[in-house]
């Protein structure tokens, strides 16, 4: 088995070389870059994330000028990619290295906070030289699909892959961590799609020669998210709005949004001015909401009032709100 997955390496590394897309990250590489290209990747589309990357970078071009900066600034950077733990965690990272150095071993890179083992992989494999396998649903969805392999895609399955790579690990690091999830990313698509007739495995690949392109991976079964009927305020009170940091614990916790009820009179509040319906999706949670636009008569205390120009400035609104956001444009 091992040998059809090293007889595997040279074509990809060769394809790789002729293919890759052009990609903001691929340019100026260094450990501090692959770390926050990473950690905005996580869960969030290459599209979404290149211009942000550049804006990013050229506000904090280094792990020193991260660490320098205040969280308030860091999340207005990060305003719109979502899943802010991670622009905390990154923020966190800095302070280290800014303190200690970039770590230099995979231990080390995986202390990080929120490095977890696929980003330790490619921060070691892309920026350190170091053999060190990424592997995602996206490795293993192609990994599955060479060797026609019918293991649950889980994170054992993850790990197992991981080990294996590791035994067939060429001294291009980089260039073979980033060309597995090339080829997953631009070719060996998810959903039954993958593009064959381009793909330099497609001579070695068990389940094209089977014609079972689909069968692979096999699925774990997904947790379906809990559904949570909200009601989101957007209160307007003369030139401000009212904005809540939301608690610890909570979701989008320690991030500024509208507030948000389980249960509430929204006519309490004030003049109900238009109604809207919106959902958004969670790792396992799905918010229905149902936002009020309401004219306050006065401010009340345990909000914070921000004018439209404050919170343009200053407060990083999650993409949760988005739909309500125009509301205050
Ligand atoms: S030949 Fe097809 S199924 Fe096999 S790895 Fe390539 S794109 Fe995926």
């Amino acid at each position: 088995m091992e040998t059809l997955l090293r007889d595997a390496v040279l074509p990809l590394l060769a394809w790789f070389r002729e293919n890759k897309r052009d990609l903001p990250w691929r340019k100026n590489v260094s450990p501090y870059t692959v770390l926050v290209s990473e950690l905005m990747l996580q869960q969030t589309r290459v599209e979404a994330v290149k211009e942000r990357y550049v804006a990013f970078l050229s506000r904090f071009p280094t792990a020193e000028a991260l660490a320098d900066a205040s969280e308030e600034e860091v999340l207005k950077a990060w305003e719109g990619l979502g899943y802010y733990s991670r622009a905390r965690n990154l923020h966190r990272a800095a302070k280290i290295v800014a303190r200690e150095g970039f770590p230099t071993t995979w231990e080390g890179v995986r202390a990080l906070p929120g490095v977890g083992d696929y980003t330790a992989g490619a921060i070691c494999s892309i920026a350190l030289g170091l053999a060190a396998p990424a592997v995602d649903g996206n490795v293993v969805r192609i990994l599955t699909r060479l060797l026609a392999d019918g293991r649950c895609a889980d994170e054992r399955a993850k790990r197992e892959f991981s080990a294996r790579l590791k035994e067939v690990y060429p001294p291009e690091t980089g260039a073979f961590c980033e060309a597995l999830m090339e080829l997953g990313a631009i070719v060996c698509l998810p959903n039954g799609a993958p593009l064959c007739e381009a793909c330099p495995w497609r001579g070695l690949c068990r389940a094209h020669a089977a014609g079972e392109e689909t069968r692979y991976p096999v699925l774990a079964e997904k947790r379906a998210r809990r559904i949570e009927e909200v009601t989101v305020l957007v209160l307007q009170c003369g030139e401000r709005y009212a904005l809540v940091r939301r608690e610890k614990g909570e979701l989008l916790a320690g991030m500024y949004g509208f507030p948000v009820f389980k249960e509430t009179d929204p006519a309490a509040y004030g003049e109900i001015l238009e109604v809207r319906k919106a959902k958004f999706l969670f790792t396992h949670v799905e918010w229905r909401m149902t936002g009020y636009f309401i004219r306050a008569l006065r401010p009340f205390g345990e909000f914070l009032w921000a004018t439209r120009e404050e919170i343009g400035a200053r407060y990083a609104i999650p993409s949760a709100f988005r739909p309500f956001r125009a509301w205050i444009l």
